[in-house]
């Protein structure tokens, strides 16, 4: 449905989107995941036509984002980071002059805010002031707003930033639910929130692409690769590494933080099967004394540190 190609926005040395390319399928919730400037606003301030490629292009449905930008827009609902919401105005005032603005006609206008008020649950506030309203409340204001226009696309900007705990399940609940219809993209730069809602991330780092994989697929890597901790006395790492590393499933032997003459390292493990019976086989022939061992799955947590770190 919507085609990234060979997309880049730079603004002077600035490679805020640099070469990204990937699909995102009708009627899926894509997570747009990356750490805080990897690029994620500027990716979709250009989505949603408000700025222009460096480079590249977004086709939506084969129309191009240069040669098609109204009807794109009139494709998607956009919900940016801090949502354009008059705090003096009634939410149900704000939502009339939103569907004015979207041309719908008296009957239209009615139906939708009921409908609107129903699917974001704020049918309680609609006669309170916006600037009253808690971030919650505000957030889902904004979610109708995005959505006034019954948009096929909606594109939501960090959409649970700022909120409490209750507030960011409410409003992962309604996104959820409106994605059973419609296609969505949000951006986070919180794992777990993309886990909880997405059914695919792109994780983003400096402007590049650096994973693109279905939530599941990622879960079920997890248990596959596991590191185990070891610190002994009176061993060096290249022993280390030549008694560990020709055991089948070790793929790396790297140091940890050594200290006192301790010295502590890390084996990473890719295989099903648990290899600790081998490891300590392979240690007690060596004249070593082993201080730790012990062993930890990868979470999706370290997942995205290893794939966003610095260097
Ligand atoms: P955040 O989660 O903090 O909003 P982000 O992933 O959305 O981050 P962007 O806001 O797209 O990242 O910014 C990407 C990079 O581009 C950052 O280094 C940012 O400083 C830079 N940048 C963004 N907008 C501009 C601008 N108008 N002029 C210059 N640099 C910009």
């Amino acid at each position: 449905m919507i085609k990234v190609e060979n997309l880049s926005k730079h603004y002077g040395e600035i490679r805020a989107v640099d070469g990204i390319g990937f699909e995102i399928n009708q009627g899926e919730i894509l997570g747009l995941l990356g750490p805080n400037g990897a690029g994620k606003t500027t990716f979709m301030r250009i989505l949603t036509c408000y700025l222009n490629p460096t480079a590249g292009t977004i086709r939506v449905k084969d129309l191009n984002i240069k040669d098609h930008a109204l009807e794109i827009r009139r494709m998607m609902g956009y919900l940016p980071e801090n949502a354009p919401l008059y705090p003096d105005m009634l939410v149900y005032d704000y939502l009339r002059y939103v569907a004015d603005i979207r041309g719908l006609d008296r009957e239209a206008k009615r139906q939708r805010i009921d409908q609107l008020a129903a699917t974001c649950s704020i049918k309680e506030v609609m006669h309170q002031a916006i600037g009253e309203l808690s971030k919650g409340y505000k957030q889902r204001v904004g979610l109708a707003q995005a959505m006034m226009g019954d948009p096929e696309i909606l594109v939501l900007d960090e959409p649970t930033s700022g909120l409490d705990p209750n507030q960011i399940i409410e409003i992962r609940t309604i996104i959820k639910k409106i994605g059973k219809e419609k296609t969505i993209i949000l951006s986070t730069h919180i794992l777990s929130e993309a886990e909880a809602t997405c059914d695919r991330v792109v994780i983003i780092n400096k402007g590049r692409i650096v994973a693109d994989s279905p939530i599941e697929e990622l879960k079920q890597s997890l248990g596959k690769e596991s590191l185990i901790a070891l610190a002994f006395r009176n061993a060096d790492l290249a022993a280390v590494r030549a008694a560990l590393g020709p055991i089948a499933g070790v793929a790396a032997v790297e140091p940890g933080e050594s200290n006192d003459g301790i010295l502590a390292v890390n084996v990473t493990c890719r295989t099903g099967e648990d290899i600790r019976p081998q490891i300590y086989a392979a240690i007690k022939k060596q004249d070593w004394q082993l201080l730790e061992f012990h062993q930890q799955f990868r979470s999706l947590e370290n997942i995205f540190r290893e794939l966003t770190k610095e260097n």
